[in-house]
């Protein structure tokens, strides 16, 4: 007897390779049985997916959960089932989880933050290896380098990836140091320091933006540098847009440089005045929460909450990533034939930018992937970054973590994860969730009344191959 039957949809497997109409029965939270069709007898429930692809639950593996509770409800509405958080505060992360998880899997990396969890941008071996301990202990999967925002100088840089490094730590890191930008300059630098260690390189696509040199040169350069650096691990977005905190200084002038940055590039003065008229234009959108969800507003309605939000005001610039990196690193290929780029992330969760399915499934239909292709780099390859045997793939054994999309209106449809079922009909209905972290942060998840998977951690060398079809 199977707890459920998922009928008629299409299944994509990236494990074998295979597409086919096919009925999946999931058992105990795993997937039992994938064959042509199953008895009706045997299903204690049945959901018709006819029309409808089915592939194994989308991992995200960039996004942000801690700026809003609802990243989680926007990821799951999106049809992603478990994310890499990718800077805490991981208790916040935690906590959120706790009182208004969507059933949601998800990996904490606590970003180090000079002047606030370490004295500075200089901290020394010990310093770097307290903040560890802390972070594992605390429940994070591992830790984070936000070198484009928080930079660390190289030299403490190098020390914090050696140290995570040698202890087996998952480390990723977003590009940049007190002496080079998040930028191609700031990626070069980043791998230089690496020394040859292995590392999670955030973001591809956000050092490509034509900075330095034109952005198609660009992603010939990093593509060089990850053909010559097989043991670094890396995701690249999709969206145009950015996000950004819109808050000011006594000056009145925005906080965030990234802000300055885009108000100049737009001929605006960078003042709130300027952000106004951005909004106004509708290059710049203010992020609030309505009806359980962020959207994205611009124009009067943006202007408005810009100016009447109760608290701080997050943001999103459009147009700034342009369409050839996001493409290139979306679909490039080694010269072996394996994907340059490990996954497709969306660095959204609470920044409204989570078009894996709306924005990756155009990608398939232009045939620049297939669709076994579209499953590997959004959970089949995601799943082994994270060293997770069990999920990535629709065969018997798999845990039932499962995304169903509408191929033609690229939309998310359900979304199970462990056979349970956390987006019905486009409607989000899980609660709770996993988190998966160390043994030394199992106490911290559990005293939370949220499930802990303990995984050893690290960056594993990526199998980057999918698809042996077995006789
Ligand atoms: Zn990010």
């Amino acid at each position: 007897m199977f707890d459920l039957v998922i009928r008629g949809a299409t299944v994509v497997d990236p494990l074998s390779g295979s597409v086919g109409e096919k009925d999946v029965g999931i058992r105990d939270g795993l997937i039992a049985e994938v064959a042509p069709s199953i008895a009706d007898s045997g299903a204690l429930h049945t959901l018709d997916a006819s029309g409808l692809i089915l592939q194994p639950g989308i991992i995200d593996t960039h996004l942000h959960l801690a700026p809003s509770p609802l990243g989680q409800r926007m990821a799951v509405k999106a049809g992603v089932t478990a994310a890499i958080e990718m800077a805490g505060p991981v208790e916040k992360v935690l906590d959120d989880m706790a009182v208004s998880g969507c059933g949601l899997t998800v990996a904490v990396l606590n970003a180090i933050l000079p002047g606030q969890n370490v004295s500075g941008a200089n901290p020394g071996v010990d310093e770097i290896n307290g903040f560890l301990d802390r972070s594992l202990a605390s429940g994070a999967f591992g830790v984070k380098l936000l070198g484009g925002h928080y930079p660390l100088t190289p030299e403490a840089s190098r020390a914090y990836l050696a140290a995570a490094h040698d202890r087996g730590v998952y480390m990723a890191w977003h590009a940049g140091s007190t002496a080079a930008g998040s930028n191609l300059r700031g990626l070069e630098e980043a791998i230089e320091l690496a020394e040859g260690r292995a590392f999670h390189l955030a973001h591809l696509n956000a050092y490509c933006r034509g900075g330095v040199l034109p952005a198609a040169r660009e992603c010939a350069r990093a593509a060089e540098l990850l053909e010559a650096h097989p043991e670094i691990v890396t995701e690249s977005y999709l969206s145009a847009r950015n996000g950004c905190p819109l808050g000011l200084d006594d000056k009145g002038a925005p906080r965030s440089a990234i802000v300055r940055m885009n108000l100049k590039r737009l001929g605006l003065p960078e003042t709130h005045d300027g952000m106004l008229s951005a909004v106004h234009s509708g290059e710049l959108s203010v992020i609030r929460p309505v009806n359980g969800i962020l959207e994205l507003l611009s124009g009067k309605a943006g202007t408005a909450w810009l100016q009447s939000a109760p608290g701080p005001v997050d943001g999103s610039f459009d147009h700034v990533n342009p369409a050839v990196s996001r493409v290139f690193f979306a679909t490039e290929k080694r010269p072996n034939g394996e994907f340059l780029v490990d996954a497709v992330s969306t660095d959204g969760g609470a920044i409204p930018r989570n078009v894996i399915v709306e924005y990756g499934r155009s990608l398939v239909d232009i045939s620049a992937l297939t669709a076994v292709e579209f499953a590997a780099k959004t959970s089949f390859i995601p799943a082994r970054m994270l060293g997770i045997a069990a999920k990535g793939f629709i065969a018997p054994g798999a845990d039932a973590d499962i995304t169903i999309y509408d191929p033609a209106a690229r939309r998310a449809v359900h979304a199970f994860s462990g056979g349970r079922q956390i987006l019905a009909s486009g409607e989000v209905v899980g609660s709770g969730g996993t988190v998966l972290c160390t043994a030394e942060g199992e106490e911290a998840v559990r005293k939370r009344g949220l499930s802990a998977q303990v995984l050893p951690g690290g960056i594993p060398a990526l199998n980057r191959s999918f698809g042996k079809k077995t006789a």
